[in-house]
């Protein structure tokens, strides 16, 4: 156990861009690369179908209001806005997709699609936290948490549980408000992964979960939100959603519990799925603070899978 936290505190201060950072959601390369690494996809097609390019092209032309809550709003940058219901729904979809700064992928133009958001009409709201558990952060959120009287989802990676049992065994206790979502083991990015290589990674941390929890775990979130057909349909072979966000505080990007707060009290709506990690003070210091002003509006904090049952 010793000599593994020292190897990951190695890890985070080479690998870090600032240094003392774990690189989270985004490599450590800081270099901005020209080839987007994410897909942005709002609600995924009812029944979780998959619908061919053009028929999400058609979900495109309905109002503002019911794409809202309908499936298959494809990346702003490919919508061509041909009438004026159209521009105003490619509008929306423009704005939705710069707040939630996911980059609009390619390549993927069939098949189910990964939740970034799930517009329910009944302001709820997806906490996620990855990257964990955390001995330090963990116990303290899991507390604070129930304190509010939220619930919240974890998507854990195998090293964390490995290393901070402790932490695992508190969270798999802390009861049904708290989902357990798989993010593989060594936070391997999925895509630069054989089909053997991605298994091992999701069957790892799989295992790892099944041994603190008698819970299935039923969503996944790849590293860095990286997928593509291959990652996918291993994951549906294995049962597992994958679940983005539309929300993201960078967090680990040592922003400031202000600025963390900011950015949910600006981007979040009916459904978002807001990214977080509990390795940071910040980030705990954050949530009680997101859920007094949100609950105060009338929002209540579900998981994920609570908020994608909510909306069927
Ligand atoms: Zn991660």
């Amino acid at each position: 156990m010793r000599h593994y936290k020292i190897l990951i505190c190695l890890f985070c201060a080479v690998a870090a861009p600032g240094g003392g950072l774990w690189p989270q959601q985004y490599p450590a390369a800081a270099t901005p690369t020209p080839k987007p690494r994410f897909q942005w996809f709002r609600r995924a097609p009812a029944g979780g179908g998959a619908k061919p390019a053009a028929a999400r092209s058609s979900n495109e032309n309905q109002s503002a209001k019911s794409t809202s809550a309908v499936a298959g709003v494809r990346p702003a940058k490919t919508v061509a806005s041909k009438s004026a219901t159209q521009n105003k729904t490619t509008a929306k979809s423009q704005t939705a997709v710069k707040s939630s700064r996911m980059k609009a992928g390619a390549g993927v133009t069939t098949g189910p699609r990964p939740i970034s958001n799930w517009p329910t009409g009944k302001k709820l709201l997806a906490l996620t936290y990855d990257d964990g558990p955390n001995s330090a952060i963990t116990p303290k959120l899991v507390r604070l948490l129930r304190q509010k009287n939220a619930h919240a989802t974890f998507f854990l990676l195998g090293e964390s549980i490995r290393a901070y049992p402790s932490a695992a065994g508190e969270l798999a206790r802390a009861g049904s408000g708290f989902e357990l979502g798989n993010h593989g083991v060594t936070h391997k990015q999925f895509t630069k992964l054989g089909e053997d290589g991605i298994r091992r990674e999701m069957d790892g941390c799989n295992d790892l979960i099944t041994s603190i929890s008698s819970e299935r775990t039923r969503v996944i979130r790849p590293p860095y939100g990286s997928w593509n057909t291959r990652v996918r349909d291993i994951c549906e072979t294995m049962g597992l959603k994958i679940i983005l966000w539309d929300v993201d505080t960078n967090d680990w990007r040592r922003r400031t519990t202000d600025q963390i707060v900011n950015t949910v009290l600006k981007e979040a709506r009916d459904g978002s799925i807001i990214l977080m990690h509990d390795r940071f003070q910040t980030s705990l210091e954050a949530t009680g603070r997101i859920i007094d002003v949100l609950g105060g509006q009338g929002y209540r904090f579900v998981t994920v899978s609570e908020l994608i049952a909510a909306g069927n």
